[in-house]
């Protein structure tokens, strides 16, 4: 749609189903004698009511759209739809616009039914319209609520990172916000109780733990992934670099590791009869080799040879770095200077440590 690809779960069928068996007896108190025929009405029903759901996702996507970012996908599940947005909107204003649509235009979609549901006569269209403008205002105004991974959650986002000038903060908040919003649905049975007085039924008490999960799930997740966010940015390749020594390929492998030691390298790369490097050293391999083995073969034969992805520039730091050793995952890179000089090795370990040592 739109060049977005729109995914249904079948996740959705099961709920498009449940909903056709629930509203059953009440299309067959509205319009009886509809025999099989009222099963087909409430899934006629299921069906509008995700399609109010997708004008909720297109909302995001066009949004999200207008400010340059690529939309890679709406899906429908049963609690609902996302908007896969690849990246993330770069400023409060953007992530404001982007998350506070959609709820808007919920609650658009069901003003306008909620006229409609004047001009309508009696009968299972009026039964339809009644459902989607509550279904449709239910939406929009649930999905305000200050707390990830609600719409309202990404409102709230936009707001603290506009004070503090920091979105990772803004993330935590929101975060904190989703959590107390799940503790909240939990108790939604006690407040049947005390509201209406109705005693809740076993569909409340498995629609209140459902949804809470849902909501605890997303806002930790969200939590999470700021404070391995906020941390990023203090790794640099530069400075996690192992010294390195370069030797010839064929040297036996106990005298490069006996000159790596003298000229304190923690690192070897190998060079090609050009001189240009070709493989790294691989730290395990290396052990693995018995100490008496070691004079009788080559530095090459425990070294991986050097593409592409495994040489990075000294400067890359953050995000870039783990995005590219994500890209080719491996134990040892080989760090070269702007000029193509090599500066060093960074392995994926010393990576690894100074991160977990990060407060
Ligand atoms: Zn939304």
């Amino acid at each position: 749609m739109g060049g977005v690809d729109v995914l249904v779960r079948s996740s959705w069928l099961l709920v498009a189903a449940l909903i056709a068996v629930m509203l059953a007896p009440r299309v067959e108190q509205v319009q009886p004698g509809l025999g099989g025929g009222k099963y087909l009405a409430g899934l006629a029903f299921a069906v509008l009511l995700y399609l109010s759901v997708l004008l909720h996702e297109m909302s995001h996507a066009l949004m999200a759209k207008r400010y340059g970012l690529p939309v890679k996908s709406i899906t429908l599940h049963f609690l609902g739809g996302v908007t896969e947005i690849e990246g993330e909107p770069d400023t409060p204003r953007r992530e404001f616009g982007v998350s506070v649509v959609g709820p808007l235009t919920s609650i658009a979609v069901g003003a306008v039914f909620a006229g409609l549901w004047f001009v309508t006569p009696d009968g299972l269209l009026l039964m339809a319209v009644e459902g989607l403008a509550g279904a449709n205002l239910l939406v929009g105004v649930l999905n305000l609520i200050p707390g990830l991974p609600l719409d309202g959650g990404r409102v709230l986002r936009s707001a603290v990172w506009k004070v503090t000038g920091s979105p990772h903060t803004g993330t935590i908040v929101a975060g904190w916000g989703g959590r107390v919003a799940a503790v909240l649905a939990l108790s939604y049975p006690l407040l049947i109780e005390v509201v209406t007085s109705r005693q809740p039924d076993l569909v409340d008490y498995l629609l209140a733990f459902v949804i809470a999960t849902f909501l605890w799930g997303g806002a930790s997740t969200a939590i999470m992934s700021a404070r391995l966010r906020r941390k990023l940015p203090t790794l640099r390749a530069r400075s996690l670099a192992r010294r390195t020594l370069a030797v010839p390929h064929d040297l036996p492998l106990s005298e490069a590791v006996r000159r790596a030691q003298q000229e304190q390298a923690g690192s070897i790369v190998v060079l090609d009869q050009h001189a240009r490097p070709s493989g790294i050293v691989n730290e395990a391999a290396l052990l693995a080799t018995p100490e008496e083995r070691r004079p009788w073969l080559p530095a090459e034969a425990v070294a991986r040879s050097i593409e592409p992805g495994l040489m990075l520039p000294a400067d890359i730091a953050g995000e870039d770095l783990v995005r590219a050793m994500q890209r080719t995952p491996a134990t040892e890179y080989l760090l070269l200077e702007a000029d193509g000089g090599v500066y060093g090795v960074l392995t994926t370990s010393d990576v690894d440590r100074a991160f977990a040592a990060t407060p």
